[in-house]
């Protein structure tokens, strides 16, 4: 293994997972990754006392060979998937309601999701991996729908149902 890489370390709001399945990436990933969980934790109001967990897992193919890539499954001990999934019910039943109320259920479904908001973080926040004839190297399941690869294939975004994907 490269000795340079290392492990994306806990912050004072944020607390991650250890290796393996927090595998070691290149520095300027991990501190890009440390800036950017910071500043997810402190805007969902965790702190010192309360730090929340975020859970890195293996990745496969790829920029993941050589420390260029990351992957997240869980914040707060909760899937990717899960938060998404809560997050399309939320938005579904914002669906019915009148146009004043629909706004701030959706507003709601938004702040209260940690999923999303760490996937919204990292897409505003992050200077992710843009390889030339390639899209922003970010893809998780909001993708679609968050951008910034609007036009993502059924098969990439499939393949990140569950987690959230960052190279740098
Ligand atoms: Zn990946």
């Amino acid at each position: 293994m490269n000795a340079s890489l290392r492990i994306v370390c806990s912050g004072t709001s944020y607390r991650t997972n250890a290796p393996p399945l927090n595998a070691p990436v290149r520095p300027e990933l991990a501190s890009e990754l440390e800036r950017a969980l910071e500043c997810f934790a402190r805007g969902a109001g965790f702190g010192p006392q309360e730090r929340v967990l975020v859970t890195f897992g293996p990745g496969v193919v790829g920029h993941h060979q050589n420390g260029r890539a990351a992957d997240i499954y869980e914040v707060a001990g909760v899937g990717l998937h899960r938060w998404f999934d809560q997050w399309l019910r939320h938005l579904g039943e914002a669906s019915c309601a009148d146009p004043i109320t629909r706004q701030n259920l959706i507003r709601r479904a938004c702040r209260q999701n940690l999923g999303w908001r760490l996937y919204k973080t990292l897409q505003t926040l992050g200077r992710w991996a843009r390889p030339p004839g390639y899209p922003v190297q970010l893809f998780g399941p909001w993708t679609r729908l968050e951008g910034p690869l609007r036009a993502i294939s059924d098969r990439l975004l499939r393949a990140h149902f569950d987690h959230i994907h960052i190279a740098k």
